[in-house]
């Protein structure tokens, strides 16, 4: 069985440098917290905890800490509430979801009905809808595109960062058929573009492929979905221990993805834990092989004995 690690798997970017960011701090500050949970990695989220980064889950869980705004961004209102009541603020948002947010700010200034096409419950597009003063319409599908009524206004289209390209053209070319001087602005990142469009390509080229990532990551459940999308039997896991070794039956080239969120130990222990399955076919074959061959030379001795 050929292991195949696709091109742009785990961390990007914003999430090394968030966490880069959160490592230089820790050894700075005693109380130190992320606003949420730094990255959707529960064993990487768990790993910070052991080192003293500790979670607020809201703003009201902050009494006089060090709080880093995570990779996907908080809403202005948010950063208001934290200048209350955290010691300092650490801004780790990634640069390209300030762009997404800028952007949305000057498009409300500018009187646009700006339309956010992402996961109206992911934190990213929570805060950029911030920066709309609540003004932007969120649409996940372009079906929901389809029944937004935009008359007499001024339109502008973003992305969530992490969609899927083919997901935000399609409710694009919906919304252009409402708005013809509908304004577009792809916000969606190079890393997620790579990744999703690599994922894709290799998940084409396999049998079988194997996402890595926090189940509550979106941008892993989306790159499961993609590789689904292409017929390839896909499975998503987030540790080497949910392997089975029966899904590797008959199975000649496997496909290894990770989702941004993703720390190279884990995908580098999933794929070690395959290659132990790989060898472990490979004895049980040679030992089948080797027994079989052992019955047949008793058996021509036994023949041989007969003929004598
Ligand atoms: Fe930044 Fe893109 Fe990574 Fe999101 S996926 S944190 S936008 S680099």
């Amino acid at each position: 069985m050929e292991i195949v690690l696709a091109d742009y798997a785990g961390f990007c970017f914003g999430v090394k440098r968030a966490l880069q960011m959160t490592h230089e701090a820790s050894g700075r500050h005693n109380s130190l917290k992320s606003l949420g949970p730094l990255i959707h990695n529960p064993q990487v989220v768990e790993q910070l905890e052991r080192q003293g980064v500790g979670v607020a889950h809201n703003t009201d869980e902050v009494q006089d800490d060090v709080v880093i705004i995570r990779s996907h961004g908080v809403s202005p209102d948010v950063l208001e509430r934290l200048e209350g009541k955290a010691k300092a603020t650490i801004n780790a948002t990634c640069p390209f979801v300030s762009r997404a947010q800028q952007l949305a700010n000057r498009l409300t200034e500018e009187g646009y009905r700006t339309v956010v096409v992402g996961d109206k419950n992911h934190p990213e597009v929570i805060g950029i809808v911030g920066w709309t003063k609540g003004k932007a319409i969120v649409v996940e599908t372009p079906e929901q595109a389809q029944g937004l009524d935009l008359h007499g206004e001024k339109v502008a289209v973003i992305a969530q960062t992490t969609q899927p390209e083919e997901n935000f053209r399609a409710a694009v070319e919906i919304l252009k058929k409402q708005k013809n001087d509908l304004v577009v602005h792809n916000t969606i990142c190079h890393a997620t573009r790579e990744r999703q469009e690599a994922a894709s390509r290799l998940a084409r080229s396999v049998d079988l492929m194997v996402v890595v990532g926090g189940r509550n990551s979106a941008n892993t459940k989306k790159l499961a979905k993609l590789c689904q999308a292409t017929g390839t039997p896909t499975y998503h896991i987030e540790h080497a221990g949910e392997l089975c070794a029966p899904w590797f039956q008959d199975i000649k080239r496997v496909g290894v993805t990770a989702g941004a969120s993703t720390p190279e130990w884990i995908i580098e222990e999933v794929v070690e834990k395959m290659t132990d399955i790989k060898n472990e076919d490979i004895n049980k074959e040679e030992m089948e092989q080797e027994g079989t061959a052992a019955e047949t030379v008793e058996q021509e001795a036994e023949e041989n004995a007969a003929q004598e």
